[in-house]
Parts: structure tokens; C-alpha cells; sequence
């Protein structure tokens, strides 16, 4: 079946009709208008339209930041677009007349992952995403365990304690995941070793070129990143842990460090053993998720 993917950001939205993952046309959207939420449903309403009329589109999926509900049917927080319980998926429905379902943009991406990506050949996929925060999505059986307690718990991900009475999280607690391995984090450890902004990249990039403090830097990211995938393993039972955002491109220089930590450390690894791998769909991932949703 034909369907409309829909990655909305913060920025812009980006939009592909796509038949069972493939991308068969895009679009973009500008989302930077002040937050007005007419002016954005109106955009992509039209860009949307267009693209499903062309294609035969069926049905249309949104992954967007925030808390979606668990109908799948609005935004209920999100302080990336700066909305507040906005009815996108009611509203959209209504101007296309195509069935919509939206989750979200981690979930989406996690669940695009395992289907058409890195996760493929997995029953069982979880997705780290690794950028201003931390987030991501469990995929079972190919769907998003939508409305269990599986789906909820993705959002929590990044808030998982690694270190107990450590670094200050923007939750409030202290010592999670997303305050050691966002690529935030990684930048501000960056900053305090080097004296100067530097990226996540480039921390990987010197400490491949023989850089001592950078090597340091990469080693404490991993075991901490370790540390959270290990526990992460042992609760949801995935095959594969698929990790991407911003840092995937490097994860070459991360995922030996976590592969050995799953290996000694999960619970029971021999019998359910588990991969660490690096995404695949790149920035794609979101839309090709959200076209998958139903
Ligand atoms: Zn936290």
C-alpha cells in the first residue's frame, strides 16, 4: 500500500509518498512560522494532498517531537514546535480525507529502522537516538507496540540512570543516559576538556587520529552508553540495538565497546543475544517510519 511519510521538525517538515518503504516522490514544508499552527496544517495539508494524489497514496503518518497521544491523533507537548495539545492528526484527516496516525519522531524513526533498515531480519528492534536528547522506540514484530507500556517507555530511554547521584539532567533527576550520551552532552564534555566548541564528530575523529583526551572522551561516552544499553537489554529482550542521530556516522568508534559490554554483561546473553548496530536510513528514517504507521 501507498503512503504519505511525514518527519515534521522544527525547521521544516519533510514529506515522501512511499510504497513499502520505498521513496517514490518528496516534499519539504518551512515549520519555522512562529509556531502558528493554521499556517503550518494549511502547508502541509497542501504539500501532503498533492503528493498522495499523485501517488495513490492510501494513508498518511506523522512522526513529530513531542508526547503524541496514544491514539495516535495529537501533539499533546512539544517544546520543539512550541504546541500544546494540537489536533494535527484529527485536523489533517479531515482536510485530505486519508485516514492519519501519528507517533513520535524517535518512535517513527526506530520503527523505520527495523522494518526497512539496519533491523531488518529482527523481531525484537530497539532504537537508541542519539542528539539534542535522547530517544527512541521498541519495534516488535514490526509494529510499535502502540498504547502498551512498551511505546510509553520509549520516551523515557534517555532517562535511565548510568551514573547514581551524577551529571544534572534536564529532567531534574541526575546521572541519566541522555546527560552522558546526547551528542549535547558528548559537545559539552568536549568543550570543558578542549576549551572550545567542539562537535561529537570531530571528538571521534581526533581520537581515531591518535588523540589522547579524545580518546578518553570516546571511551567514557561508549562505557556510558554501555551501561544504559545493557539495562535497556535486560528489560526489553531486543535482538538488536540499532543506534543513530547525529553521532550514527561514527559509530564505528562506539560499537565494539558496547558489542563487548552486551556480551559479558546482559543477562543471560547466551540465550538471547543481542547486536549493537549503527542506523542505516539516515535522516530518512523518521519518514519512512511514520509512513508505517497504522
Ligand atoms: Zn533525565
Amino acid at each position: 500500500m501507498r503512503a504519505i511519510g511525514i518527519d515534521l521538525g522544527g525547521t521544516s517538515a519533510k514529506i515522501g509518498a512511499l510504497e513499502d518503504g520505498k521513496i517514490l516522490e518528496r516534499a519539504a514544508v518551512q515549520t519555522r512560522q512562529d509556531s502558528d499552527y493554521g499556517g503550518i496544517l494549511r502547508d502541509l495539508a497542501a504539500a501532503a494532498g498533492t503528493l498522495a494524489e499523485k501517488n495513490g497514496a492510501e494513508r498518511v503518518g506523522i512522526g513529530s517531537p513531542g508526547l503524541i497521544d496514544r491514539a495516535g491523533r495529537r501533539v499533546c507537548y512539544s517544546n520543539n514546535i512550541r504546541w500544546n495539545d494540537a489536533p494535527l492528526g484529527l485536523d489533517l484527516e479531515r482536510e485530505l480525507g486519508l485516514p492519519v496516525r501519528m507517533a513520535n519522531d524517535a518512535k517513527c524513526a526506530a520503527l523505520g529502522e527495523a522494518v526497512c533498515g539496519v533491523g531488518r531480519g529482527y523481531s525484537r528492534v530497539l532504537m537508541l537516538t542519539l542528539g539534542t536528547g535522547v530517544g527512541g522506540g521498541f519495534v516488535e514484530n514490526g509494529k510499535l507496540a502502540a498504547g502498551s507500556l512498551y511505546a510509553d517507555a520509549a520516551e523515557i530511554f534517555g532517562h535511565i540512570t548510568v551514573e547514581y547521584g551524577g551529571r544534572q539532567c534536564t529532567c531534574g533527576r541526575r546521572g541519566c543516559l541522555e546527560a552522558y550520551c546526547s551528542a549535547t552532552a558528548l559537545m559539552r564534555r568536549g568543550r570543558e576538556v578542549f576549551g572550545r566548541e567542539v562537535s561529537a564528530k570531530e571528538i571521534f575523529a581526533l581520537a581515531g587520529s591518535g588523540n589522547a583526551a579524545a580518546a578518553e572522551l570516546t571511551e567514557e561516552f561508549a562505557e556510558y552508553l554501555a551501561a544504559g544499553a545493557v539495562s535497556l537489554a535486560n528489560a526489553l529482550r531486543p535482538q538488536a540495538i540499532v543506534f543513530g542521530g547525529g553521532v550514527s556516522g561514527s559509530a564505528g568508534d562506539f560499537l565494539p565497546i558496547i558489542d563487548r559490554h552486551l556480551k559479558e554483561e546482559v543477562y543471560g546473553y547466551a540465550f538471547a543475544p543481542v547486536k549493537a548496530v549503527a542506523a542505516q536510513l539516515g535522516n530518512d528514517a523518521g519518514m519512512i517510519g511514520a509512513a508505517l504507521l497504522q
